[in-house]
């Protein structure tokens, strides 16, 4: 099994519905540690991605994920917007001119993906952002793609790691974004980035498992 552009295309029109879904979930989690915008942020800039992406005609998984990122990145303000654009653009250029992703391929983008977020955020594991969700659901991919799991095994296990991820940043004090400004009263709150990150994972897993 691959992923191809009409899967992408599928699981991008997935990942708009679940934003719309927990909308109010994240506006709660950033009022918490944050401004309150994230879920509104996310929910536009992801109904404006979809539109592009349907308007995206071709079989390049490469140019559909980097018509997400030009979207992200041109209609959501933030910090969240550049990050989503970046992960995007970063997983487009791997996915360049491919029709369609198996799970090395698949891998190789997400891990790009994550990268270009580090490389523009500077955000390490444990600073309570977005990357404590996708680091350990790239590294999952590779344990698995390592073991010869099949690609919907491996997207299970990616969004399981992403998940127990997001969680694991309950207990931890923010040292980048905008959380970071309230020191230790960050602690016992969920990351709104590592949970919108752990539904794209899961969004992932859900459709091509
Ligand atoms: P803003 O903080 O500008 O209001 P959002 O509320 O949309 O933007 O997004 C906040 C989320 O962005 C945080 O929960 C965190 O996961 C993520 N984030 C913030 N700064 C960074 C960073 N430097 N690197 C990675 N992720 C970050
Ligand atoms: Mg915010």
């Amino acid at each position: 099994m691959s992923i191809t552009a009409t899967d992408v295309r599928a699981w991008i029109s997935d990942y708009a519905a679940a934003i719309s879904e927990h909308r109010a979930e994240l506006v709660a989690l950033d009022t918490a540690i944050g401004d309150g915008d994230h879920g509104t942020n996310m929910d536009r800039g992801m109904k404006a991605a979809l539109e592009k992406v349907e308007a995206t005609e071709g079989d390049d998984v490469g140019a559909i994920l980097k018509a997400v990122a030009m979207t992200l990145i041109s209609k959501v303000g933030g910090a969240a917007g550049p990050l989503y654009g970046t992960l995007f653009l970063q997983m487009g250029t791997a996915a360049a001119g491919k029709q369609e992703l198996d799970l090395a391929g698949w891998t190789a983008a997400l891990e790009a993906g994550v990268k270009g977020v580090q490389a523009r955020g500077k955000a390490e594991p444990e600073d309570k952002t977005m990357i404590d969700a996708l680091l350990p659901a790239v590294d999952a991919l590779k344990a698995a793609e390592g073991e010869g799991a099949s690609l919907g095994d491996a997207l299970r296990r990616s969004a399981d790691a992403a998940e127990a991820g997001m969680k694991a940043t309950i207990p931890l004090e923010a040292r980048k974004g905008r959380a970071s400004y309230l020191g230790p009263r960050s602690i016992g709150h969920q990351d709104p980035g590592a949970t919108s990150s752990q539904l794209l994972l899961e969004t992932a897993a859900t459709r091509f498992g």
